[in-house]
């Protein structure tokens, strides 16, 4: 394995800006702009080319252009409805050493939990009853399921959460055994979310250290195999390119993942890129609006996880149409990336969040209308495997 001070040094060679210039920048940008906008939404491919030219777009009214096709296009597919997600990290401990992250086993730096049952089941409850749309439980890949492969345990929790709550949930576990989705299907779990990061190889092995690329993106494929619905994700600022992030829109595509995110990566204490220097979250927007324009019927989250509370009128501008990790004051709980930022203020909260949509001319979607999305969503695979079971 690579030292932490290779791995600094590589990234740090890598995060260079000079890699994000722009293919066409002696032509009228605005234009240019105007043209592949008008060609994506008419229903053809933009090619790597295009994509790259939009994700390096630095003038306001330019990307202005952008936000605003990224806005029509969720109108045109989901009105003015905003789902809401809440978020239950219920266990940080995790046997895996991401780069990236603060929860990486050997960050001294971390805090660690792990949810009593009771304790999750509480807290699952009371989002519930404030008015989110969906609950996303996660944990690391926590040793204490992953060394003794006990996962009953934890497949009887979510089968708790859901019958005490009656909401979708998603289900963020890490890379558990293909019988353990199978156990979460069974008790009624809608979505699998389990992300890449990135999908150029070598920068994944660097970021994910000790993982494997092939397995992780496969097992979305399963997901889908048993019904679910599945959940890819991207970070930004570590390093890649634009053309790396037009390759993960193909990925995306193919795989069809069913909710694609993206998120800013924010150094960690404690951790080897602790003290590594990022920019604003510019690129996590136009990655977002993109986004929007090539999967316009999917879901987009817009993550208070990044820049907290202040930075949802951001990604909702960018085309966004979910707001996730929202997280109930005081209960101990933490984010990701921004582990405590605006938690216990209640600034994480949907009260928190409504003003702000309805800011945005947005409003809640409405639990009803979440769970006809994901239901429909779903039969397309239920579909495809009977008839796939028929054709065998
Ligand atoms: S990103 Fe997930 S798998 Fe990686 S160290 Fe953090 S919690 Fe563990």
């Amino acid at each position: 394995m690579e030292s932490d001070s290779i791995l600094v040094s590589w990234f740090n060679k890598l995060l260079n800006p000079s890699k994000w210039g722009n293919h066409l920048e002696d032509r009228d940008k605005r234009v240019e702009v105007e043209a592949i906008l008008e060609k994506i939404t008419s229903g053809l491919m933009a090619d790597r080319q295009e994509i790259n030219f939009l994700l390096s777009l630095t003038n306001q009214s330019e990307i202005e252009l952008l936000f605003k096709a990224a806005r029509k296009s969720r109108e045109t597919n989901f009105g003015d409805e905003i789902f809401l997600y809440g978020f239950v990290y219920f266990s940080t401990y995790c046997r895996n050493n991401c780069i990236f992250c603060f929860y990486r086993s050997c960050n001294q730096a971390s805090s660690r939990y792990r949810k009593t049952p009771a304790q999750v089941i509480e807290t699952s409850v009371k989002l519930a009853d404030s008015g989110v749309d969906l609950l996303d439980l996660t944990m690391g890949e926590d040793p204490y399921y992953f060394n003794s492969g006990n996962f009953e345990e934890l497949v009887d929790l979510v089968a708790s959460v859901k019958e005490k709550t009656v909401l979708p949930l998603m289900i963020s576990p890490g890379l558990v055994p293909t019988s353990v989705i199978q156990g979460f299907s069974e008790v009624g779990v809608d979505w699998y979310a389990c992300y890449q990061e990135t999908h150029n190889r070598e920068l994944f092995t660097k970021m994910r250290l000790n993982q494997d690329y092939d397995q992780r993106l496969k097992v979305k494929g399963y997901a889908h195999q048993l019904g679910m619905l599945a959940e890819e994700g991207l970070l930004v600022g570590v390093g890649e390119t634009a053309g790396d992030l037009a390759y993960s829109f193909e990925v995306m595509d193919k795989i069809a993942a069913d909710q694609v995110r993206v998120m800013s990566f924010i150094p960690q204490k404690g951790t080897p890129l602790e003290n590594i220097q990022t920019g604003s979250s510019l690129r996590e927007l136009l990655v977002i609006a993109v986004m929007r324009l090539l999967f316009p019927d999917r879901l987009i989250p817009a993550s208070l996880d990044v820049d907290g509370i202040g930075g949802l009128k951001d990604r909702l501008n960018a085309g966004a149409n979910v707001v996730t990790s929202i997280i109930p004051p005081e209960e101990g709980l933490m984010g990701v990336s921004q582990s405590t930022l605006d938690i216990d203020e209640g600034g994480r909260t949907v009260a928190g969040t409504i003003p702000i949509l309805h800011d945005c001319g947005l409003q809640p979607a409405g639990k009803g209308n979440y769970s006809r999305w994901v239901e429909n969503r779903k039969k397309r695979y239920i579909t495809r495997n009977s008839k796939q079971e028929q054709e065998a």
